[in-house]
């Protein structure tokens, strides 16, 4: 049986709209902020120079090879976590989400567990209301500012629907019938045509 509480229901919205954000590598770089990247030049080349510093000075040096591996392994990893945490610090504003607390605690838990627990945890992106460019969050059901329905239903038995759905996966209203030119989303209150 489905589940009807409002709170599930949310839930599933704000699911819905993850799975439909669009995330290019490419973008998400974009978001690292300036300061990030300067943080991580200076880090990898402040311990490749530290590195064969501190084999010099060591009473039992390691290998040569393996000063070499450590210190292209080390690089990636320092050059790394700057870039994470500049990442963190812009991509939770974006989302509406504490910022500076979640970039401390990113810092601040071990083991890159604050990163793993950012990621599952993060809200959706804002996104722009289809009728009005409006930006709105995965959280409302309606534009604030025009009304559009963002949550597209069934006007049959008032189920969810997906935007790209034919016919209702409850029901089987014929959806692309209701449906504008435009393909955009039904409203539950549309009024049935009269016959
Ligand atoms: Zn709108
Ligand atoms: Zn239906």
């Amino acid at each position: 049986m489905r589940n009807n509480d409002p709170i599930s229901e949310k839930a599933r919205a704000v699911q819905w709209r993850m799975s439909n954000e669009k995330v290019r590598l490419s973008e998400e770089f974009r978001v690292i902020p300036g300061w990030a990247y300067v943080l991580s030049i200076v880090a990898v080349v402040a311990m490749e120079i530290f590195l064969p510093i501190a084999r010099k000075h060591d009473a039992h040096p390691m290998p040569l090879p393996v000063l070499v591996l450590l210190m292209v392994f080390a690089g990636f990893v320092v050059a790394a976590v700057p870039l994470l945490i500049g990442y963190v610090n812009c991509d939770a504003k974006r989302r509406g989400m504490n910022r500076t607390l979640w970039t401390i605690l990113v810092i601040l838990i071990p083991n890159a567990i604050g990163y793993i627990i950012y990621f599952l945890v993060r809200e959706p992106l804002v996104f722009v209301c289809p009728q009005c460019g409006n930006s709105v969050s995965a959280r409302f059901n309606f534009c604030p500012k025009c009304k559009h329905n963002l949550r597209p239903a069934c006007p049959e038995c008032k189920h969810e629907t997906s935007p790209t759905d034919r016919f209702c996966p409850y029901c089987a209203h014929d959806l692309a019938a209701d449906r504008p030119a435009g393909g955009t989303p039904i409203t539950p209150a549309s009024p049935a045509p009269a016959s």
